[in-house]
């Protein structure tokens, strides 16, 4: 893991030696970085409005209002109403076309003036790793082609193979062998490597990609995927689309992973390595993803036996708090929903509010875990076990280090606020176990903006509520 640092980007390193291959990768992250990553407001004092990356969609990143000339120096914190960390509505919407304007005012603030930070958005916490880099090269990558109004193929390809389940070096293999970036005799003999550019198994036809993992006459008995044999493909690509095309019942699984295995086959007899006969390739291969989907199985193998998650009593402190988030699409808002119990399962109180969509859903639980928090400063608690149904922010609220993401702020507010309990913890449980918080963040839909129960829950949730309490 990375943390990146502003200063870090803004350094000029000379890429005109030829250094070693990992410091020429570095370089290249930088790059990546320097592209991909993404201000997270904290005061708004290091972060330009016209010209940094601070925006939270996705493809939409930097404001796109052209900039007067008096403010093009400007800085986001001049849009936030100090001391209340506020977005200043009425200025935003008079400078702002209504597309950057609405981004803007959904970006969540905290209650303090944190510094501005540099982060990665491709990866959930906002810190950069390799393949979350090698991600968005591939999709920069597939943006830069000629546009045109039909999603890049490539992309989904790409998308195809990723959700297979099979081992990742045959992820890697396929996408390459799609992109022509196998080291095939043809491509070696094309970047004038000398080379006989003929198969390695026939030696009759030149050794491309689709030659030697689909064509080749010696491969033919034991490939799967005979019926896409009839119409010729024009390259591997091609093929690989239309076995992914066609989804379960061609069985790309194991029509990639006998792919792998004939292209390990192949490599090791040009380093006249001993290989195994040819026709046994097959049978090895499909052996291999059984082996690979029996230690990769973690659904469980014996539903009965598994417990239905419901909500549980506090076990330690005297209250149980459940928290959730809900989002409203059509309208671009969001809801949260917060519930107390005692150990019996008696509520003391319930809250359902609106509040604008912070523009992914785990920014909205973190808004929550931090509403929940200071409704239980409001209502007078002392001690509370907090538990949400998002893993990502439980792990967030629980770790040594703050988080980078967007939501890291909110988080940072939430602890805050809970330090200022005598007695706390968080913790994590499945949907079915939080199922109260999650009706009354949907509840948030019907309602103004705040409405608030003491010892009781909104009428149209009792059913709910007591079904829940029957399973104690
Ligand atoms: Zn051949």
């Amino acid at each position: 893991m990375l943390q990146i640092e502003p200063h870090e980007i803004q350094i000029d390193c000379p890429t005109t030696t030829r250094g070693s291959y990992a410091w020429q990768s570095i370089l290249k992250a930088r790059d990546v970085i320097s592209r991909g990553a993404v201000w997270r407001v904290g005061s708004g004092e290091s972060i330009n409005i016209w010209r940094d990356r601070w925006l939270l969609e996705d493809h939409h990143r930097r404001i796109i209002t052209p900039g007067p000339n008096l403010l093009v120096h400007s800085t986001v914190n001049e849009l936030i109403t100090e001391p209340q960390m506020v977005w200043d509505h009425s200025l935003i919407d008079s400078l702002f076309i209504p597309y950057d304007a609405e981004a803007i005012k959904h970006i969540p603030l905290s209650n303090h003036k944190h510094a501005d930070k540099i982060t990665w958005p491709g990866n959930m916490n906002g810190e950069y790793s390799v393949r979350s880099g090698y991600r968005f090269l591939v999709d920069e990558e597939d943006k830069s082609l000629p546009s045109s109004s039909r999603p890049d193929p490539r992309q989904s390809l790409w998308r195809s193979i990723w959700a297979l389940k099979i081992p990742k070096k045959c992820q890697m293999f396929a996408w390459k062998a799609s992109r022509e970036a196998l080291p095939t005799k043809l491509n070696l003999y094309k970047r004038h490597i000398p080379v006989d550019s003929m198969c390695e198994i026939c030696g009759e036809i030149e050794e491309d990609a689709i030659h030697a993992l689909w064509n080749c006459k010696q491969i033919q008995s034991f490939h799967v995927g005979k019926s896409f044999r009839s119409t010729p493909a024009v390259d591997f690509a091609d093929l690989l689309s239309k076995v992914l095309h066609v989804g379960r019942s061609s069985d790309p699984e194991t029509f990639i992973v006998i792919c792998w295995a004939l292209w390990q086959r192949r490599n090791k007899l040009r380093i006249h390595q001993e290989v195994e006969p040819i026709n046994q390739v097959g049978s090895k291969a499909k052996c291999y993803l059984e082996e690979y989907n029996r230690e990769n199985d973690h659904s469980n193998p014996n539903p009965q036996a598994a417990p239905a998650t419901r909500w549980m009593p506090p076990k330690m402190l005297r209250y149980k708090i459940n928290y959730d988030g809900a989002v409203f699409k059509e309208t671009n808002e969001a809801g949260i929903g917060v519930i107390v119990r005692d150990s019996q399962g008696l509520v003391m109180a319930s809250l359902t509010q609106k509040v604008l969509f912070p523009l992914s859903v785990p920014s909205i639980e973190a808004w929550a875990v931090k509403r929940s928090i200071q409704f239980a400063l409001e209502i007078g608690i002392t001690e509370a076990e907090f538990e949400g149904d998002s893993q990502t922010i439980v792990n967030a609220l629980n770790a040594q280090h703050p988080s980078l993401a967007p939501f890291g702020l909110l988080l940072a507010d939430a602890k805050e606020l809970a330090s200022k309990l005598q007695n706390f913890s968080f913790s994590h449980v499945k949907r079915e176990g939080n199922r109260l918080a999650h009706a009354l963040a949907r509840k948030a839909h019907s309602c103004n903006s705040l409405e608030i129960w003491m010892e009781s829950i909104p009428p149209d949730l009792e059913q709910l509520y007591l079904s829940c309490l029957n399973l104690l």
